[in-house]
């Protein structure tokens, strides 16, 4: 799945701010850290990041060429 574009709950716009979190997380941070730094408050928008699963990368092996 590609990341959401808005929180489910409450429509806030979220993707922008995907790829900036993800960086940090590679990088080693705490995901806890990094959404507070990004002022990710709301714990509805927080668990879109926290549970997002990036399998993209896997499918995209499979793909017919
Ligand atoms: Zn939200």
């Amino acid at each position: 799945m590609y990341f959401p574009i808005r929180c489910f709950t409450c429509g806030a716009v979220i993707a922008d701010k995907y790829e900036e979190y993800a960086k940090r997380v590679k990088e080693g941070k705490n995901p806890a850290k990094v959404l507070e730094e990004m002022d990710i408050e709301r714990y509805c928008c927080r668990r879109m990041f926290l549970s997002h699963v990036e399998v993209m990368d896997k499918i995209v092996k499979y793909r017919k060429s």
